[in-house]
């Protein structure tokens, strides 16, 4: 019997490594199988659905489930799912592969894991861009990624028989199992999640510590896959986040995991998946702020928390905690938000990205009331190391 304090999406974490065991004679058989080259993009995917954190997903999309959660953010049987999982291949390899064959996906270190083929099929990457992200335009960050992606796809589960290359961060848990056996020793029972691909400044960390008033356990849970070429890197990122717990957050209520996926920039459609992952992860409430996921002006700056709305509460299985901009106020003296604060605009900090990127390259650090001064040191120190 399981004692986490809440199942995975759909019932059962999905478990989709080989045994140790029978890796060695699986990587026999896959070297006699049509080999299909793996993206970056897709061995996130990979490691998403090999570990359980697109459970209830065993494998790349059939499609009848891509169709489905593109048109009505569902899967064919109809629970909630907003982003199509995809492995589009060439049209060459397409036409040789044949429902119930195997073939294997590679990384340049070699076999990674076993297809079976379900169908081939073909999509419209440009009606996929515009449902899920709102447009098809090249200059969404996502949108262009599902555009380059090849038009045939194969669908079918996979198995992974050797470990994934390139992992990162692998001294923090990055795995649903490892987080839940986390949660478990912790004793935590409501969990919340919070999702970045950003340094944390003070809004975000007011945020978190508001939602951990309600909460037994925070998880800090940055995005290590891909992103954007112009967002902080992952590494630099990962030192603010150790240094932030380390100094303003008590340790036994707040920890640091990983989670591998790519970001895709899908605002409200990426918030529901994220929550899902979240739940695989073991999280019982999910942090939804101000345009997550979002880039650029495609969408309101409400849309992912509204967008909530659209399934039944208990359909998602997990809380969405939804919250405003926030700020420090002169006036109150404190950390507030428009929900919270009487006060007008000159009596608070606001600052925009783009004014604090300036002020970092320029090897200057935020107020404190905007950013923690350790934070900021080494956010200006990166700034100096990659110019
Ligand atoms: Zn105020």
């Amino acid at each position: 019997m399981s004692a986490d304090a809440i199942s995975a999406y759909g019932g059962e974490l999905v478990d989709l490594t080989a045994p140790l065991a029978e890796r060695a004679a699986l990587k026999r058989h896959a070297a006699s199988l049509t080999q299909i080259p793996l993206s970056a993009r897709d061995l996130a995917d990979l490691e998403m659905l090999a570990t359980g954190a697109f459970s209830p997903l065993t494998g790349f999309m059939g499609e009848a489930d891509y169709t489905s959660s593109r048109d009505r953010m569902r899967l064919a049987n109809g629970i909630p799912w907003s982003i199509p999982i995809t492995l589009g291949i060439e049209d060459s390899i397409a036409r040789s592969l044949k429902a119930g064959a195997e073939v294997t996906l590679t990384s340049e270190t070699g076999p990674l894991a076993i297809l079976k083929v379900s169908e081939v099929y073909k999509v419209d990457r440009k009606q996929e861009a515009a449902n899920v992200f709102g447009t098809g335009d090249e200059a969404h960050p996502g949108a262009k990624n599902v555009i380059s992606t090849p038009r045939s796809c194969v669908g079918g589960t996979v198995m992974l028989i050797d470990e994934i290359p390139g992992r990162t961060f692998l001294e923090v848990p990055r795995e649903p199992r490892q987080t839940r056996a986390a949660f478990r020793e912790r004793g935590w029972k409501k969990i919340v999640a919070f999702q970045t691909r950003n340094p944390t400044h003070r809004a975000h960390e007011y945020i978190q510590k508001a939602a951990l008033e309600i909460c037994d356990g925070l998880m800090l849970h940055p995005l290590v896959g891909e992103t954007k070429g112009d967002d902080v890197p992952a590494a630099v990122r990962m030192e603010t986040y150790r240094v932030l717990l380390d100094l303003y957050y008590p340790k036994d209520r707040a920890m640091l995991a990983v989670m591998p996926a790519h970001m895709r920039y899908g605002g409200p459609r990426e918030a529901i998946l994220h929550a899902i992952i979240r739940r695989n992860y073991g999280c019982t409430h999910f942090i939804v702020g101000r345009d997550h996921a979002g880039v650029g002006n495609y969408y309101g700056t409400y849309d992912a928390q509204k967008i909530f709305e659209r399934f039944e509460p208990g359909e998602l299985g997990i809380v969405p905690l939804t919250f405003e901009n926030t700020f420090f106020c002169r006036k109150c003296a404190a950390m507030a938000s428009f929900k919270t604060c009487p006060h007008a605009d000159d009596d608070r900090l606001i600052l925009s990205g783009t004014k604090v990127r300036e002020m970092l390259r320029h090897g200057e650090a935020p107020p404190p009331e905007f950013t923690r001064p350790e934070i900021a040191a080494i956010l200006v120190r990166s700034m100096r190391e990659s110019s």
